[in-house]
């Protein structure tokens, strides 16, 4: 007898905060947009290829820590904490809340992962250098294989970014590619 799941899902793509409040709304991010595409093909590609799709949304209550730094955002039942139209869940994907910047941080995000055999997380979503790194820094301290496609995050700067990549790619070992190298 083995307990060892099926390796189907052995990826998973999460996505980060790309929620009203993040592309259009409190904490608006024009530069959002361009990874909009790139997050819905690769979405698109995973849930053809068996691989667990998870949103990791932001859902605060009042008074969370965030609020004294970024003011409210993402309020949980607000219409800034929903996904956006462009890249919203389809059946079967996992959507979880969470307040604060990792997604794994108290949402249940390891269990399950653990459950669906999953091993190599694609991160994307907002922003690189805060809950992009948040998540990527937990999933490292939980042996994941972590890949982060370059053009599926994004900041409120190209240093932010840019910087924002370099550190995942030395504190946790990222594999930075493109979005499109992970659609085959
Ligand atoms: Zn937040």
């Amino acid at each position: 007898m083995s307990f060892k799941k099926s390796l189907k899902n052995e990826k998973a793509v999460i996505v980060i905060d790309m929620l009203e409040d993040f592309v259009y709304g409190a904490l608006k991010n024009v530069r959002a947009k361009r990874i909009i595409p790139k997050i819905a093909g690769l979405v698109n590609h995973a849930r053809k290829k068996g691989w667990i799709v998870v949103y990791a949304n932001d859902a605060h209550l009042p008074g969370d820590p965030e609020e004294k730094v970024w003011g409210p955002h993402a309020m949980a039942g607000s219409k800034g904490a929903q996904v956006i139209s462009e890249l919203k869940p389809k059946k079967g994907d996992f959507v979880l809340g969470k307040r604060t910047y990792s997604g794994f941080y108290e949402t249940g995000l390891d269990l399950l992962l653990r459950d669906n055999g999953v091993s190599e997380l694609i991160i994307t979503g907002q922003h690189t250098h805060i809950c992009v790194r948040h998540t990527c820094a937990d999933a490292f301290a939980r042996n994941y294989k972590i890949t982060v496609p370059e053009d599926g995050v994004e900041s409120f700067s190209d240093s932010d970014h840019k910087n924002g990549l370099e550190y995942l790619k030395i504190c946790y070992g990222a594999n930075i590619v493109k979005t499109s190298s992970l659609i085959v």
